[in-house]
């Protein structure tokens, strides 16, 4: 099954071709970017200053009927759902669509201090992650897994950047031993 990256008012190239070089390694699927047209704006809640995550989700359905495979929306903007302050990401499981802000993965955002190496690594672990969601698994209890759940970015970087050998068995196409 196909994997395809759309950017979605997502600026960082190089970041993109990283996680895009990375998850070629790590899957046997085809990995693609694509161009979809979905405009944000009407999923921003003033009062919040965010972006409403499982609207753009179900938003992203529409767009997205040719492309048979798993579609992955990667943003920089803050996106929430209701009941939480923030989210890194959410996905539909056992589905096809994932959306992540790298908004608060950025270490400037918690020390200032910009550190590119640190924001691939907590990016590929929240795709992974959300990747996880889409192939049915919930989360894990194992601290390594990159399915234990990770609410702030301290558990983020505490958790490993592959799934345990439990999860493994449900995410297709994922070379075990890349
Ligand atoms: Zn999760
Ligand atoms: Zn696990």
């Amino acid at each position: 099954m196909d994997i395809f990256i759309a950017p979605i008012r997502f600026s960082n190239t190089l970041l993109l071709k990283n996680i895009l070089d990375e998850l070629k390694n790590r899957f046997n699927s085809e990995i693609r970017e694509i161009n979809l047209q979905i405009n944000l704006d009407e999923f921003y809640s003033k009062e919040r200053g965010q972006y409403f995550s499982t609207q753009i989700i179900a938003e992203a359905i529409s767009h997205t009927k040719l492309y048979d495979g798993k579609i992955i929306l990667l943003t920089d903007v803050d996106i929430f759902v209701p009941v939480l302050t923030f989210v890194f990401g959410e996905a539909q499981l056992n589905g096809k669509h994932s959306l992540i802000s790298v908004c608060r993965l950025h270490e400037e955002f918690y020390s200032g201090e910009t550190n590119e190496k640190l924001l691939f690594e907590r990016t590929l672990k929240e795709i992974l992650h959300e990747l996880g969601h889409n192939y049915g698994l919930r989360h894990c209890m194992n601290w390594d897994c990159v399915m234990h759940s990770s609410p702030g970015i301290e558990e983020v970087d505490i958790k490993g950047n592959f799934y345990c050998g439990n999860c493994v068995k449900q995410v297709e196409g994922y070379k075990y031993n890349f």
